[in-house]
């Protein structure tokens, strides 16, 4: 199906959705239904979210499917944690070394499989615990967090991603809650510098209740 004129159409694929696909055929033939309505030009792959990672052997099976349907493929991560069934987000906790070892070990394998690669705009902390509250010190909330996420953008995002594949383009995508973003750690003034892209505005969800 040829491409719009004007725009491109693209899909965010959760990681949870590639996992289940075990028959590609069958697949193909559902994704042929999206395609008489929709042109799709790109895909983003998921490879983790919600502590779940997809094997590479699945990852690369949905790769050969779009490509072969010439569609673009990007990477993509939603920098977030397992649900602890309180409700509400789960963020990372970014002092914590494991976790800072776990989405490194992340960006590492997304970045050895795709040239480009989007954050879900999970890209934030509200944690409060111990090790976060003695490394903010005197610092607001704010300040200790925006500081944090330069670092770990710079550190544990950018830098791995780059040493596994130069070519690779980190685009950070951003919610709509403006006026909360320094509180949660984003920090627009950085890491518009930090990264090579900034997704943000145009996003269609479920019709019902978004
Ligand atoms: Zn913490």
């Amino acid at each position: 199906m040829k491409n719009y004129k004007n725009f491109k159409a693209a899909i965010y694929c959760p990681v949870s959705n590639l996992i289940s696909i075990t028959d590609f055929e069958e697949f193909g033939r559902r994704f042929d239904e999206i395609e008489k309505h929709i042109k799709v030009s790109k895909v983003y792959l998921e490879t983790y979210r919600h502590g779940t990672k997809i094997e590479k052997d699945q990852i690369e099976k949905a790769i050969r499917f779009f490509k072969q349907r010439g569609i673009e493929t990007s990477g993509g991560i939603t920098t977030d944690w397992v649900d602890d069934g309180e409700g509400g987000f789960n963020p990372l906790c970014y002092t914590d070394p494991a976790m800072k070892d776990m989405l490194t070990d992340v960006v590492e394998f997304t970045a050895s499989l795709f040239d480009e690669i989007i954050l879900d705009d999970f890209y934030f902390t509200n944690c409060r615990c111990e090790s976060c509250i003695n490394e903010k010190k005197d610092r607001t909330w704010a300040q200790f967090r925006i500081e944090l996420m330069k670092e770990i953008s710079e550190k544990v995002i950018i830098g791995p991603a780059k040493r596994v594949n130069p070519k690779v383009k980190m685009i950070i995508k951003y919610p709509n809650w403006y006026e909360h973003f320094q509180d949660a750690g984003y920090n627009l003034e950085d890491e518009s510098k930090i990264f090579d892209a900034i997704y943000t505005g145009t996003e269609t969800r479920n019709p019902t209740y978004t």
